[in-house]
């Protein structure tokens, strides 16, 4: 290891705390973090030179690469204009003009009405404090409760976090969770008794395929039964597309795969290609006037970030979708999602793999031992997976036992044989056959 990287590695370990990460491990002197310096493309390099493919697009955020120039060239020239400017009170460019972008990509939903936050988490919070205030004005305030799925991940803000279906991350806060019914599936929820219905503000799901739940897919037609479920009980429909927004199951958004459209839309992680924390939570006109009144009225939603509306993250959201159109990145993504889907057949014949769930450019490889039996969690067999795959220069995370392969989506068909390539040998290097 060279000085420079030693010295950073030792000033970080004695200053920073990490998220998700049990800092007792990190601080151990045998644990040597990467730290990385730059990137290019799907590429990124640590500070002793090694590359590796991003092959979870530096979570789950990256959609066109590293240093993309057209993304990187916007944010300079909005840098050479104004970084941020309040939201509150005025309002900018970039922010206009992104809005109008947005609402175009899904002209058919009515989703018209756009309201900007910071990230994944602030997104939900938004449609969710958005949902109950609705039903107080609407004369509903009854319907204060909300359902999420089982293993559903929204975010780590209270609000968020109550919709949460992962006990580990959630459970010891349950004091401060709004009510949430966490149900397992359509069944399930078609099963809720009338008392739970009628006191419902909203439904929440992460459509076509829950992420951090370990790459879960959920049934063709789900999301038009769902839809019908709602409507039917007078409940509003918010689809969390944090992850699955912006190209990454093949479509623009992964409700475009049935034509469902929900009352709110969560967008952030791939909203700026990566590049600036930006959120966006889309909504309706039925939805936006039940908030119009005098001011004596408090009808309003007051709720906001400082950073609503950041102008750089803007410009850098709006060089992204000029990069979809420009490069025809869905169009190009159809190949290479039938090369990820045949990779990931080679790989399923490992003995060491239990089950590969794949959305798109979405995939999971969920790992076992090779007698088939489970492997223990506390072993952390998915981590070790990661770590030794770094040695053939493919750099991800695992969700317990799956390791997730969410590539940026200008990863090429090479960079995607040597990203499977390399897990394969990481496979079997980690769990003996
Ligand atoms: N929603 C989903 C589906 C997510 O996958 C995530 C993060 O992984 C979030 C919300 C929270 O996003 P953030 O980490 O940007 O707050």
């Amino acid at each position: 290891m060279n000085q420079k990287t030693a010295q950073l590695i030792a000033a970080d370990k004695a200053r920073i705390w990490h998220p998700f990460t049990q800092m007792k491990a990190w601080a151990d002197p045998a644990h040597e973090p990467l730290v990385l310096v730059d990137g290019q493309g799907a590429m990124v390099r640590d500070s002793e030179g090694r590359e590796y493919i991003d092959g979870n697009s530096s979570i789950w955020t990256n959609l066109h690469g590293h240093r993309h120039p057209a993304i990187t060239q916007a944010i300079k020239d909005q840098l050479d204009k104004v970084a941020h400017v309040s939201f509150l009170g005025s309002t900018n460019q970039p922010a206009i003009e992104l809005a109008d972008r947005l609402a175009a990509l899904l002209p058919e939903s009515k989703l018209d009405r756009v309201f900007y936050s910071d990230d994944g988490s602030t997104a939900v919070e938004v449609a969710l404090k958005m949902a109950l205030q609705y039903w107080q004005l609407s004369g509903d305030p009854q319907r204060n409760q909300f359902v999420s799925f089982a293993n559903a991940y929204h975010g780590d803000t209270a609000g968020a976090a109550s919709l949460g279906g992962l006990g580990t991350f959630f459970d010891r806060f349950g004091a401060i969770h709004f009510d949430t019914h966490h149900v397992e599936d359509l069944a399930a929820l078609e099963a809720l008794p009338d008392e739970v219905t009628s006191r419902l503000a909203a439904v929440i799901i992460e459509p076509k395929v829950q992420g951090a739940a370990g790459i879960r897919l959920w049934p063709d037609g789900m999301l038009i039964k769902l839809r019908a479920w709602c409507d039917r009980m007078g409940t509003l429909l918010i689809f969390d597309e944090v992850l699955t927004g912006f190209g990454r199951t093949g479509r623009m958004f992964a409700c475009q795969h049935e034509s469902v459209a929900p009352d709110f839309l969560c967008l952030a992680k791939g909203l700026t290609g990566g590049y600036l924390p930006l959120a966006v939570t889309l909504t309706t006109g039925r939805i936006y006037e039940a908030f119009l009144g005098e001011f004596h009225e408090l009808k309003t939603f007051f709720y906001g970030h400082s950073y609503c509306g950041n102008a750089l993250g803007c410009a850098a959201a709006l060089a992204s979708l000029d990069v979809f159109e420009n490069e025809k990145v869905l169009i190009k993504l159809e190949e290479k999602i039938y090369w990820l889907e045949e990779l990931l057949g080679g790989l399923s014949a490992l003995p060491q793999v239990a089950e590969i769930r794949r959305c798109g450019f979405i995939a999971g490889i969920e790992l076992q031992k090779a007698s088939g039996m489970r492997c223990d969690w506390r072993e952390q067999t998915g981590a070790r997976v990661c770590v030794a795959a770094r040695k053939s220069g493919l750099l991800t995370r695992p969700i317990l036992d799956t390791v997730a392969l969410i590539p940026p989506l200008c990863i090429s068909k090479a960079q995607l044989s040597a990203a499977v390539l390399a897990l394969e040998s990481a496979i079997q290097e980690v769990i003996p056959d």
